[in-house]
């Protein structure tokens, strides 16, 4: 899509990104040799999305701390990115960090519980009200557990995704509505011979018809859908969506997987504790353990009961749930400094407020330039989406997506010391965040909204 539609002239856009390119260059020396040093990573970098960012050549982080980091030029940033919400609640908080010293004296990994385990498993079940739980290492294996315990639980093959959904590196979840609106693997998948789609069913979000239609033959184990789409910009459920969605999952016998590993900003019990959906499952991942790959699934007491059954009808052999690090005492411990005392509920007050801050002082920026965008919202999270309305699905918000305008955006933030998240332009607020960073990013991005329009 042409950067007209977004309501910015193209020779603004690389204007911007020729100018904030020469100044990242030509201030980043040492930036500039670790990319040169880094000869024996594929592609240079330790994992390959790194390359993908707007930067010319990785930013490269010296130290992180509470919601700034320091590149290693001596650069500051205000970092409203936090490791795509891996860091929600601000780089190595002191209880996790703590806790991590502690636990480091007694073990790490011992494929065993430690005595933190029945706690944290408690305190699970009265945060987020699911009787049970399990203990993952990354929101990709808790997602890929869940829909496997689902399909046991069920004896059903099918899963059901919404269209622009992501779930993390899940094979299952690769599949999309093309233009014309048939299910395909996803663009871009590398190495998938199989067809996606006859395991995985695909429908619109918000189109509870779609939903209906594609559960009616009882052959759909699980509907997996986080509450709100955050990864394609940010699309929100249109009011009687997710209670359409619980009673006709339950009338078919499908099971609902709610993910909330980016709707953990919505507040200490995700966006369903706050809105009052029932997941039959439930998946967290990311900042659940303040930063140390850890993640979580919960099931109801039904489904717990179910997958018993299907365990005992089964043969000895490997269940496909399970990595040999989750639920480690290093895990649990992070887990347990995170919800005693990291993602609490002043600390939640504390995003919010700034997020309230953030949303209604960047609303006002796009409404200043006149610009065909809004801002999008959910908890501490805050999205700026170019389009004018709300996005109603997953299809409607890849046409608002403009590539070169929002890396240039991404690029021109970053020279003038503020950080957001690459791909689209997604902020959050943390309870290490301050007002005065909240100010520099209002001031940084009018800065670069004039450039772009005045
Ligand atoms: N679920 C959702 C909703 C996500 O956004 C992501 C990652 N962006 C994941 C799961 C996967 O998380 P991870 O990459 O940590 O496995």
């Amino acid at each position: 899509v042409s950067s007209e539609a977004s309501g910015v002239a193209p020779a603004r856009v690389s204007a911007l990104r020729a100018e904030a390119e020469a100044l990242y260059l030509g201030t980043r020396p040492k930036t500039r040799a670790a990319a040169g040093a880094a000869a024996h990573l594929f592609q240079g970098v330790p994992m390959h999305w790194m390359v993908d960012w707007s930067t010319p050549v990785p930013l490269v982080v010296a130290d992180a701390t509470g919601a700034r980091l320091t590149d290693v030029d001596g650069h500051g940033y205000d970092d409203f990115c936090l490791g795509d919400t891996a860091s929600l609640f601000g780089h190595g908080p002191a209880p996790v960090a703590e806790a991590l010293i502690r636990q480091a004296k007694h073990g790490l990994a011992t494929m065993l519980p430690s005595p933190d385990a029945g706690t944290v498993g408690d305190l699970l079940a009265a945060r987020f009200g699911l009787p049970y739980w399990q203990i993952a290492t990354t929101a990709t294996d808790a997602n890929r557990f869940a829909l496997r315990a689902a399909r046991a639980a069920t004896g059903r093959p099918r899963i059901l995704i919404f269209d622009g959904a992501y779930h993390g590196a899940v094979d299952d979840t690769f599949v999309g509505l093309t233009a014309n609106g048939r299910p395909a693997n996803r663009p871009g998948l590398l190495g998938e011979p199989r067809d996606l789609t006859l395991l995985t069913r695909v429908v619109p979000f918000n189109d509870l018809d779609a939903v209906e239609e594609a559960l009616a033959d009882h052959t759909v184990a699980c509907v997996i859908t986080e509450p709100v789409l955050t990864n394609s910009a940010m699309v929100l459920p249109q009011p009687g969506f997710h209670e359409g969605l619980r009673e006709i999952t339950r009338r078919h016998g499908t099971l609902l997987l709610i993910d909330e590993t980016h709707t953990l900003s919505s507040g200490p019990g995700g966006y369903s504790r706050k809105f009052g959906l029932s997941p039959d499952m439930f998946v967290v991942g990311k900042a659940i353990a303040g930063g140390i790959p850890a993640s979580v699934w919960g099931m109801t007491e039904d489904v717990a009961d179910r997958l018993t059954r299907a365990r005992d009808s089964q043969p000895e052999g490997r269940s496909g749930m399970g990595t040999t690090l989750s639920g480690s005492p290093l895990q649990l411990a992070a887990l347990r400094a995170t919800l005693e005392q990291v993602a609490t509920e002043n600390a939640y007050a504390h995003m919010n407020r700034l997020a309230d801050r953030m949303e209604r002082e960047l609303t006002g920026v796009i409404a200043e330039a006149r610009l065909p965008w809004h801002v999008a919202r959910c908890g501490a999270r805050v999205e700026v989406v170019r389009a004018r309305l709300p996005l109603w699905d997953g299809g409607q918000a890849k046409t608002a997506h403009f590539p070169a305008l929002e890396t240039a955006i991404h690029l021109a933030l970053l020279v003038r010391g503020v950080l957001i998240a690459p791909f689209h332009d997604m902020m959050l607020a943390s309870p290490a965040t301050t007002d005065a960073q909240v100010d520099r990013l209002i001031a940084a991005t009018r800065d670069v909204v004039q450039r772009l329009t005045a």
